[in-house]
């Protein structure tokens, strides 16, 4: 049974684990929450690559099943419906967690479950961290700067966030977070690590997510309107998928000294107008740019210091923005082929 959805098919997955676990010693037995979403599928896809097992835990409240179609064929793959709000048990050697919509309209529908998400998910994961033993890392955003007064950001800098705008259940249920991984780390001993993302787009973004790389690119392919936000002038650094994965796997396997944060984004930073000239450019579209009004506190500008994960983890990113968008389209182009049933599955 390939998607499984109750507590107790989780016991009977941890059971299996267990006894892989025994008889590959060199193989992790690693969870990924959020794992049928953007970057949780492509972290499953290699970590099942470099040979470990995979436990892929979601709720399908943004992931999709095509997402994680393929890695079917690896039997050391196993999918559990789980919403990590509700406790879990399992055996693991290391835990991703990543579970949480990333997309403002998405994290804005119903902001109570994010925020429960980003806090009693965290508490939940933590508790199984502790009990078993694994070492944890969580993926943090550059949200936690807010609207930042310091440019470009560097880790140690505490943000400017406001506490009950329309961001908030996702900025500062984050930030709750990085408290909770904080205190746990000090507390009970467990090893944690906190990576700040900043936008990182690619491959298996749904072409509904909302944020602004899908928005426009699926835009210009349908020949809409391309709807920039405010007058355009706004900045953010694109990261793509690939270099960020990259990063995820090198801060999990770092020294357990490293807990982070540690910022992983592509300094390159661009304002939305620019973005909006590049996507038409690439895609040959004769879409128009429209303005539609600034959502509110929409952060003024972005772009990730990124000496701390060059210094210890040897990481930069290797792919710039035209190439990564070049791939990106690609994948739209071929996905709103499909018949559009399919497209959301
Ligand atoms: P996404 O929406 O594609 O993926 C999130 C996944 O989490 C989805 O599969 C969703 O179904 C699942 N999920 C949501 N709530 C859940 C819950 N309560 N229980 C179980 N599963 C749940 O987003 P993404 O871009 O892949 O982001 C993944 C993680 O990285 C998120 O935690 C996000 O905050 C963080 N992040 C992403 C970016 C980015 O630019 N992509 C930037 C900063 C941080
Ligand atoms: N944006 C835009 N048009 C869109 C979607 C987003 O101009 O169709 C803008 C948005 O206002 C913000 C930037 O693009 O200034 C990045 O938005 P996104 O939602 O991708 O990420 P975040 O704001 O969380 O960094």
């Amino acid at each position: 049974n390939y998607f499984r959805n109750d507590a107790r098919s989780i016991l009977s997955a941890t059971k299996e684990n267990d006894e892989a676990g025994r008889s590959r010693k060199r193989h992790k037995r690693i969870l990924v929450t959020g794992g049928a979403g953007f970057l949780g599928s492509h972290l499953c896809e290699l970590l099942l690559g470099a040979g470990h097992q995979v436990v892929c835990l979601d709720n399908f409240s943004t992931g999709l099943r095509r997402n994680i179609a393929r890695l079917k064929r690896f039997d050391t793959f196993r999918v559990i419906a789980h919403d990590i709000v509700e406790p879990l048990d399992l055996e693991a050697d290391e835990i991703y967690n990543l579970a949480c919509p990333a997309s403002p309209p998405h994290y804005q529908a119903d902001p109570i479950q994010t925020t429960k998400t980003c806090v009693i998910g965290s508490l939940n994961l933590l508790e199984l961290a502790a009990r078993r033993g694994a070492r944890i890392l969580q993926a943090s955003t550059s949200e936690v700067y807010g609207d930042p007064q310091v440019h470009p950001q560097v880790e140690a800098y505490w943000g400017n966030v406001n506490s009950f705008g329309p961001r908030s259940c996702y900025d500062e249920g984050k930030r709750c977070a990085e408290t909770l991984f904080f205190d746990f780390h000090k507390a009970r001993g467990v090893e944690i690590k906190i990576v700040r993302i900043f936008n990182t787009y690619g491959p298996r973004m749904r072409p509904d997510d909302g944020r602004v790389v899908s928005n426009f690119i699926v835009q210009a392919l349908k020949g809409e309107d391309i709807t920039v936000y405010g007058d355009g002038s706004q900045t953010r650094s694109f990261c793509f998928v690939d270099d960020l994965i990259d990063g995820l796997v090198r801060l999990m396997v770092s020294p357990a000294s490293l807990t982070g944060p540690v910022n992983l984004g592509n300094p390159g930073e661009f304002t939305i107008a620019e973005l909006a000239e590049q996507v038409i450019q690439l895609t040959g579209s004769r879409s128009r740019i429209v303005r539609q009004p600034l959502p509110v506190d929409d952060p003024r500008q972005r772009r990730p210091d990124i000496s701390l994960a060059g210094r210890e983890l040897g990481w930069r990113p290797t792919v710039d923005l035209s190439a990564g968008l070049a791939q990106t389209i690609r994948y739209f182009d071929g996905l709103l082929s499909l018949p559009r049933r399919n497209v959301l599955e």
